[in-house]
């Protein structure tokens, strides 16, 4: 860093995101990206014509795609906001509810970004450890002392809480914001999108990276009360007012208006999730009971760091954490059937040594 960077980021340790290596090619089962295409109706959207508006601002209130994802939801435009990624809409809301005064609440192992926004915007952290089954505790949210972030199903551990605990934490945080991130949601978790009209302090943030097969077109959106859509619309327009691009829009409505073909991807990794969760268990590995579109898994004897090590020497990407309660562990991307044999078999190939 340069001696011109603000003094107030002196300690600041940016997010990692996996790896994307450019010199080889890899199974990459390392940032729970779709391994299959955006629908074709998604590409058939993108045609010429469009990119030939290219030289025009998108929409700044996202208007179509906001009524087509609000409407597909039950709710209506004014309870939604568009994201470039979820990840933009969660910044907005460690900003818009966490301050100097008001911390930010969340799990010791949880989505990584959190501790980030909390840092960058200067937000101190209430960190709530997961018990020593890595599920979340609901009471411990009960009257927190901040806005509470929880990811549902939480990530890397990909367990997800019942509706019942959701609602709980909400219903006893009744003057804090909850925000509720449901990135991974539509495998396998109940979704909280249901209390959004009962709770006025509720935000639940989706995303299109994951089961719509689309992180390459930055695409996540937050369902919340219409006052709380109006703190989030205040952080954006002071912001980046054209946060989502013109193609990525109509990306959006192509994807959400394709509900057969998202729901073939997402049944398709939920029975190779299943599949590949008891070829591990049958190796002796303790496989966590993920409700994402990746398994959370401890590779026995091999140790979490030697088994990414051995997995990418022999061409297979995962992710593996060096925090400390996690650090036996290695996350795995449910790819395609072809992905996944290719990744039991460095497995069965790295057990022979
Ligand atoms: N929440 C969680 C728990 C995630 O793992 C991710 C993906 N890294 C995101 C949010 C952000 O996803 P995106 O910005 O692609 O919508």
């Amino acid at each position: 860093m340069s001696s011109f960077l603000s003094g107030r980021f002196y300690d600041i340790k940016a997010y990692v995101p996996g790896e994307q290596p450019q010199n080889r090619s890899y199974v990459k089962l390392n940032t729970n990206e779709s391994p299959f295409p955006p629908s074709p109706k998604v590409i058939a959207a993108l045609s010429s014509e469009e990119l030939s508006r290219l030289n025009l601002y998108p929409d700044p209130d996202a208007r179509a795609a906001s009524l087509a994802i609000a409407k597909q939801h039950g709710l209506g435009p004014k309870n939604i906001i568009l994201g470039n990624g979820s990840d933009e809409l969660l910044a907005f809301a460690f900003q818009a509810y966490c301050d100097s005064i008001v911390p930010a609440v969340y799990a010791d192992i949880t989505y990584g970004f959190y501790s980030v926004f909390a840092r960058i915007n200067c937000i101190e952290s209430i960190v709530a450890p997961l018990d020593e089954s890595f599920s979340l505790v609901p009471s411990d949210y009960y009257d927190a002392d901040g806005a509470v972030f929880i990811a549902n199903p939480n990530a890397p551990t990909g367990l997800a809480l019942p509706l019942e605990d959701i609602e709980n934490i909400v219903r006893f945080n009744p003057d804090n914001v909850v925000v509720v991130d449901e990135a991974y949601a539509a495998f396998g978790a109940q979704s909280a999108v249901p209390l959004v009209k009962m709770y006025d302090n509720l935000i639940v943030v989706q995303t299109m990276s994951k089961s719509r097969n689309l992180a390459g077109a930055r695409v996540g959106y937050a369902f919340a009360d219409s006052s709380l859509i109006a703190d989030l619309n205040i952080m954006k327009f002071s912001f980046n007012p054209y946060n989502v691009n013109r193609l990525s829009l109509l990306a959006a409505v192509a994807a959400i208006e394709d509900d057969e073909y998202y729901s073939a991807c997402v049944a398709k990794i939920v029975q190779t999730r299943e599949d590949t969760a008891s070829e591990l268990t049958d190796r002796g590995f303790d496989v966590l009971d993920g409700k994402a579109n990746f398994l959370f898994v401890k590779p026995g004897f091999i140790g979490g760091e030697n088994y990414y090590l051995g997995l990418k020497e022999r061409g297979v990407l995962v992710r593996h954490f060096k925090q400390e309660r996690i650090k036996d562990y290695v996350r795995v991307t449910i790819g395609d059937d072809a992905q996944m044999k290719a990744f039991l078999s460095a497995t069965d190939d790295m057990m022979k040594e």
